[in-house]
């Protein structure tokens, strides 16, 4: 156990100046922190001279539900970024709850973004807290409970609103996750089924949450044309329901959108604020999404079919005819960014791994084929849908402006599924904000960084000790170098771990020293 940090620049996780000072530690909670230098030694002091301290990173968007429940190496990408606590359950995307009947289907469809769920006989929330509760971890882990997941238990993949029985089902299910210390709901409207179900169903499910004061995140409907009805249609939902609401990944995308869209999307969250509703929203510092190659499959393809349509003569047929048009209401991806901008980042088969890493304009190049529409439905249907991919759909004036907003956290959005080649966010979102908007860009400065990846998200989540330094707070603390911290994955090159973390402790105790584990047994689960 750490028993003091002396000498250091206190950056505290709350927005406020930084200065030189110091902490003591008792009982894996921080019981002072005081100004100026001072002199101390032993193997329980730690001397930051010339280093930040800061909290632990809070990371309250990342796909890792899976991951943490079965790979015990969970955790080395995380702590090296100085992640701390994070959240899962995000974009309505979950393993749990599930039932007997459409466990299979929700499955496949998550695996893209969380990667492969065995088979465990466990069908609710509360047996997956439980089941993490029992496991070491190597970080705090926490978890929305996805509405998707909620309303896939309740009543499948149908496309349709729920009926009132599956209804107060599905509002059971966010129920139980809640009392089981989920911090909130997300919704992931973008995804089947959500993308079907009433607004009723929605207010339901979102009152559920904000009876137990969880937090609303959304994943919304659409990001690019249909961006500020997007943002209407929640803010109205969470008004309704009384719920505070954090708008996940805020962006603008569609190239034909950048640079207008998000400053009217941006007009219409101030102006609920400014009547005094809680809107919120995170952001990830790249100008490229990940998601699966489903969400680029028009609905009207598929109403009423089975993926394997998609390899069909009139499969192929009916694609090509939706996915060059724009659609009312749906974002059309490969319409508004263009096969060139979108890149396959993982696919399961083993014949099919060639693709791995290139656009699908590319592909088709190589292939010789005039049009790829065809091709990449084959793929589709071929990969049962399996298919992760990056779209290079944003505008950097964009990602900036939303980054630099004062209610805009720092997120990573960490996906699992990725394969081959994730998206680096994955590795290096919080490392990066720190070497590009702070230290080499200078768009933000140390402490409004700290203050929008420890403080801000703290709050969100209802994680009441943690994320500032300040007596009586668990002592998850950060002491590194302000000019060498800095990420290594990028598009190209992903897996690399972040750098230039001198200390990284977890209550208190030494997690990790240069950015790599030392333990693997400090987190715990953390319940609302
Ligand atoms: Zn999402």
């Amino acid at each position: 156990m750490i028993r003091k940090i002396i000498n250091g620049i206190i950056c505290d996780g709350s927005g406020r100046k930084p200065y030189l000072g110091g902490l003591e530690i008792e009982d894996g909670r921080i019981s002072r922190v005081f100004y100026g230098p001072s002199r101390d030694e032993g193997p329980d002091v730690i001397d930051a001279h010339g280093k930040v301290i800061s909290p632990g990173f809070i990371d309250i968007h990342r796909h890792h539900d899976i991951k943490a429940l079965y790979d015990p190496s969970f955790g080395e990408i995380e702590i090296a970024q100085g992640i701390t606590s994070v959240i899962g359950g995000n974009c309505g995307l979950a393993a749990f709850p599930n039932c007997d009947r459409t466990r299979e289907a929700q499955f496949r469809y998550i695996e893209p973004c969380l990667g492969k769920m065995p088979e465990t006989g466990m069908h609710l929330f509360s047996e997956y807290m439980d089941a993490l509760a029992k496991k070491p971890l190597a970080i705090n882990t926490g978890s929305l409970v996805g509405a998707g997941a909620c309303a896939t238990a309740a009543m499948g993949y149908l496309t349709r609103p729920m009926t009132e029985e599956e209804r107060a089902k599905a509002v059971s299910y966010v129920e139980d996750a809640m009392k089981a210390g989920a911090v909130g709901l997300s919704f992931g409207i973008m995804y089947e089924p959500e993308c079907w179900l009433s607004r009723e169903d929605q207010i339901a499910m979102a009152s559920a949450c904000a009876k137990y004061d969880g937090i609303v995140t959304c994943h919304m409907r659409g990001e690019g044309d249909s961006l500020v009805e997007s943002v209407r249609e929640i803010i109205g939902i969470c008004r309704e329901a009384g719920a505070r609401l954090n708008i996940s990944h805020f962006k603008a995308t569609g190239v034909r959108n950048w640079g207008s869209k998000i400053d009217e999307a941006i007009a219409l969250i101030e102006e609920a604020r400014g009547q005094g509703q809680y809107v919120t929203c995170d952001a990830y510092p790249y100008t490229g999404g990940a998601t699966t190659a489903l969400s680029l499959i028009p609905p009207s393809v598929l109403e009423g079919h089975d993926l394997s349509y998609l390899g069909t003569e009139e499969g192929a047929k009916k694609l090509r005819e939706e996915i060059y048009r724009k659609q009312d209401g749906w974002d059309n991806m490969v319409e508004s960014i263009g096969w060139e901008r979108t890149v396959i980042s993982g696919v399961t088969l083993e014949k099919n791994q060639w693709v791995s890493g290139k656009s699908v304009a590319e592909i088709a190049k190589e292939l010789e084929l005039d049009d790829p529409c065809k091709w990449f439905g084959q793929l589709v249907a071929e990969e049962e849908g399996k298919i992760g991919v990056i779209i290079m759909s944003m505008s950097a004036e964009d990602v900036d402006k939303v980054l630099t907003l004062p209610w805009a956290c720092v997120i990573s959005d960490g996906l699992y599924g990725g394969g081959g080649n994730p998206h680096p966010r994955l590795y290096g979102a919080f490392p990066k904000v720190l070497r590009d908007y702070v230290r080499e860009r200078r768009i933000m400065t140390l402490e409004e960084a700290i203050h929008k990846m420890c403080g801000m998200p703290a709050e969100r989540a209802g994680l009441k000790d943690r994320g500032l330094l300040k007596a009586g707070m668990k002592a998850d603390i950060n002491v590194f170098d302000p000019e060498k911290i800095r990420d290594r994955a990028t598009f190209a090159d992903s897996r690399q771990l972040s750098e230039g973390i001198d200390y990284t402790l977890i209550g208190g105790e030494i997690a990790a020293k240069d950015s790599r584990l030392v333990r693997r047994d400090l987190g715990c689960v953390l319940r609302r």
